[in-house]
């Protein structure tokens, strides 16, 4: 198990009080360790999830040579500058094998799909020829050898990769699957993650309101974005700011999950127990990132040997200790700030690609798009801002993309608008009307 000191010295620039959002990822990179164990799924269970081994081909598709058009078979060798003429022997029909034999100046009326019969290699689709009687006319000019002929394994070979470990299963690759007759796959078992909400001022759904509270909404988000990469949530609730209620639901948390995602209770200023709690059980970095919104981060690994002498240890219902499933040293801690925007804009930019890791996914972070600000954005140098933007497509077809006003911390409205984060990276200064802007499209992700 790396230690967050170890980290910090493999890294250049590491400076806590003003860590770059680049710097984030390296480091996140290196703290997690991806699932160990795997299961198998059937293909209705599959979506979602991500292969632990290399899925090799145990057929070609297609398996044998067939005709993409309706229309008549023949051997292309005998296509020349003159129209062609052919006699129709009989008639392929797909999922059956036309067992005869077609020479030169012979032909076979072949449906879409239908095994091309042997010694024949080009179709042409039945609009294109006049038919007299059992003769049908090509006419010159039209046609090359092999045209409208889908070949034995042009979409897969048997014995090669259909697709690879690390690949996320999308509903493609369910299709790509069930195409070589595969009904169950093997994954990274799914990564648990529990998170909870601190701070005093947090009131849960269907509590009464009081003067100064907040109803909890990071709790929801979280629950949304962890639901939507494919996590099992452990929902811990809102957590007062007191030591003995935040040691048990961290030391729960660790024996329960693989990572404990924390909201609020990291700013500098805070007066409460959550950072010192971390500190305690943890192995924990407390950072200023630069960057807008979602300044103070905490980052590090709850130390599961350092919680069996804690009180709460015996009443966690210990899902490592109940199942077959290995216990690693740590739970990774990632301690957002408390902000509702800051919260899910962290969770995009560092936690998500965090979380895939350790699911075993190999997925490259999707590109970011470029388009046209339609408007002035103030930017200072020296920090990474996102801004909640939408992209629309413009009448000349270029994309442009707009903020969605209110840009405070805590204003979800503008979030709920956007389609997107435009992204300011660090060294850039303002943007004006028309300026390209990179944006981190939601597309699903939120
Ligand atoms: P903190 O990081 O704890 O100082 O919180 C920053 C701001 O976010 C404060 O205004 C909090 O009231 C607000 N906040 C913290 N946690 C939540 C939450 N779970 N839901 C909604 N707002 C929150
Ligand atoms: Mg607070």
């Amino acid at each position: 198990m790396k230690t967050i000191d170890s980290i910090a010295a493999e890294l250049q620039g590491y400076d806590p009080q003003a860590l770059s959002a680049e710097t984030v990822n390296a480091f996140l990179s290196r703290l997690v360790e991806p699932v160990t164990e795997q299961e198998s799924v059937g293909i209705f269970q599959a979506l979602g999830r991500v292969l632990s081994q290399n899925v090799i081909s145990p057929i070609s598709v297609p398996p044998h040579d067939n005709s993409a058009m309706d229309g008549y078979a023949f051997n292309g060798a005998q296509l020349s500058s003159q129209a062609l003429s052919l006699k129709v022997l009989g008639t392929a029909m797909a999922g059956k094998a036309w067992s005869g034999v077609a020479g030169p100046g012979e032909c076979v009326k072949i449906m879409t799909g239908a095994i091309m019969p042997a010694g024949l290699d080009t179709v042409v689709p039945q609009e294109f020829v006049s038919c007299e009687g059992d003769t049908v006319t090509i006419p010159a000019g039209l046609l090359k050898v092999g045209d409208n002929r889908r070949e034995l394994g042009e979409d897969l070979m048997q014995g090669q990769p259909a697709l690879l470990k690390g690949e996320l299963l999308t509903p493609a690759a369910l299709g790509l699957l069930a195409s070589l007759g595969i009904n169950s796959v093997p994954v990274w078992r799914k990564l648990r993650v529990a998170y909870f909400s601190t701070g005093d001022e947090i009131l849960s759904l269907g509590e009464a309101p009081r003067e100064g509270a907040v109803y909890d909404s990071n709790r929801y988000t979280v629950f949304g974005l962890l639901t939507r990469l494919g996590c099992e949530v452990i929902d811990m609730g809102v957590v007062r700011d007191e030591p003995a209620l935040l040691e048990a639901a961290f030391v729960h948390g660790a024996l329960e999950a693989d990572a404990i995602i924390t909201s609020g209770g990291v700013s500098v200023g805070e007066a409460d127990y959550t950072k010192a709690m971390m500190k305690k059980l943890g192995d924990v970095a407390f950072w200023k990132i630069a960057m807008r919104p979602g300044r103070p981060m905490a980052v590090g690994q709850i130390i599961r040997a350092k919680l069996a002498s804690s009180p709460y240890a015996a009443s966690a219902s210990s899902y490592f200790k109940n199942s077959n499933k290995a216990l690693s040293g740590s739970a990774v801690l990632f301690g957002l700030p408390g902000n509702p925007v800051a919260v899910m804009v962290t969770f995009l930019a560092f936690v998500r690609p965090a979380l895939l890791q350790m699911m075993g996914s190999t997925a490259q972070q999707p590109p970011l798009l470029k388009a046209r600000s339609s408007e002035v954005i103030r930017k200072k140098p020296g920090r990474t801002e996102y801004q909640r933007g939408t992209v629309s497509t413009a009448a000349d077809g270029s994309l442009h993309v707009k903020t969605t006003g209110n840009q405070g911390s805590g204003v979800l409205s503008s979030m709920v608008q956007a389609n997107g984060l435009i992204v300011l990276h660090h060294a850039q200064g303002n943007v004006a009307v028309g300026d390209e802007v990179d944006v981190m499209m939601f597309d699903g992700s939120i």
